[in-house]
């Protein structure tokens, strides 16, 4: 028995099932043809999330900051505290994602 990456979700699964256990995606009689396709939807669909998510990450960022900037809370408050964490979580989540899309478009 040989383990082969499931075309939809990419997560490893016998070669002999007919089904992927993690995402039910069919894998009996099905073409290579037909394999290929949903490959190539399963990498445009993470694609698609990890844009959002990296938007998402970028609003955020944009968010604290602007908050840092208009209200200029005190540095020693917990506003300030907050602001900069979330700031700072955010540009890396922001870094990750932008990396993640990277490897992503060169292909595993
Ligand atoms: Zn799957």
């Amino acid at each position: 028995m040989a383990l082969i990456h499931c075309p939809s979700c990419n997560k490893r699964i016998s070669d002999k099932a007919k089904t992927c256990p993690h995402c039910e995606f069919v894998l009996a009689g099905r073409t290579s043809e037909d394999i290929e396709r949903e490959q190539l939807r399963a990498v445009q669909r993470r694609k698609d999330k990890l844009l959002s998510q990296s938007m998402l990450a970028l609003l955020l960022a944009i968010g604290a900051f602007t908050y840092v900037f208009l209200e200029q809370p005190h540095p020693d408050s917990w506003y300030a505290k907050v602001s900069y964490g979330l700031m700072g979580l955010s540009v890396i989540w922001f870094l990750i994602n932008r990396v993640r899309i990277m490897l992503l478009k060169r292909g595993r």
